[in-house]
């Protein structure tokens, strides 16, 4: 029960790396806001959540994070529901990409930037001021990815998102140590979600391969490192990226 009494918004919450976060945050006895875009999936999560015997202990809300007063609400709703905020995990994302020069602006470059990258800006702002008007401290982490640290095949837009994403937590970590507050990214690397099970078996089976143990990793070994980030136990990680990527960013080749 690391997470006992504490209060988190999940973005993303209804679906892989965020619903498998939601789970574990609530089984480490925290109250979450699973804040999604799809408000049926984000339902359909909570629910799960009082079927594990945790009734109310999770609510959703629909929430654009491309939209900075959705972000606001669902920090509201946490303080308005559960009585205050602790933690904020900015992992909503949308991936995918094409060449650089087969882009159109509007469609390729600013959508992208406005939900991976913007949503994680207003996530940090809005969590930011609610840490500083209770005078608790609390904690924002922040999905980011391989590709924020990699230039990567079809991904010229996706990259400069995550990579926005660790300089934003450095910055907030930074300006915001004054108030008790950390900041921490963390770069998944093949993780089995939506996002990549929209690839055929044979990438698949590839990114997995790219992977040191060969295996493309689960939703709930991401989500049992970002409790460990949102509880007291990892209070001198701040201001970093932590690589939960299985090896990924270490090594180039197989030989075999
Ligand atoms: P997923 O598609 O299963 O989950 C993404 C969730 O974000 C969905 O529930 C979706 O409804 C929600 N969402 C999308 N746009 C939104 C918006 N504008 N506002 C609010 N919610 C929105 O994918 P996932 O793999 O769990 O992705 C979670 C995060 O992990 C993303 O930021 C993604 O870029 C990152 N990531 C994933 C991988 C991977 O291999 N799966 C690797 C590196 C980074």
């Amino acid at each position: 029960m690391r997470l006992q009494g504490k209060v988190a918004v999940i973005t993303g919450g209804a679906s892989g790396i965020g619903r498998a976060t939601v789970l574990k945050f609530i089984q480490e006895g925290a109250k979450v806001v699973i804040a999604d875009m799809n408000l049926t999936q984000a339902e359909a999560v909570a629910v799960e959540v009082d079927s594990l015997g945790f009734p109310g202990a999770a609510v959703a809300v629909r929430t654009d994070v491309s939209a900075y007063g959705d972000v606001e609400a669902a920090v509201a709703l946490a303080v308005e529901t559960f009585g205050r905020l602790d933690v904020i995990f900015n992992n909503a994302g949308i991936a995918g990409g094409k060449a650089l020069l087969d882009h159109d602006p509007e469609v390729d470059y600013a959508p992208m930037i406005r939900v991976d990258q913007d949503g994680v800006y207003y996530g940090i702002l809005a969590a930011g001021r609610q840490f500083r008007d209770q005078g608790t401290g609390g904690v924002i982490i922040s999905t980011s990815s391989i590709y924020g640290e990699q230039a990567a095949e079809l991904s010229f837009t996706y990259s400069a998102a995550k990579a926005a994403v660790i300089s934003f937590t450095r910055s907030a970590a930074y300006e915001l140590a004054e108030f008790g507050i950390r900041a921490v990214a963390i770069t998944p690397g093949r993780v089995g979600t939506a996002i990549i099970n929209q690839f055929s078996e044979e990438l698949r089976t590839t990114f997995a391969s790219e992977q040191l143990r060969n295996k493309m990793t689960e939703p709930d070994e991401i989500a049992n490192v970002v409790a460990f980030l949102a509880s007291d136990e990892s209070n001198v990680i701040n201001g970093t990226v932590v690589h939960v990527d299985d090896g990924y960013s270490s090594f180039k080749q197989r030989l075999d």
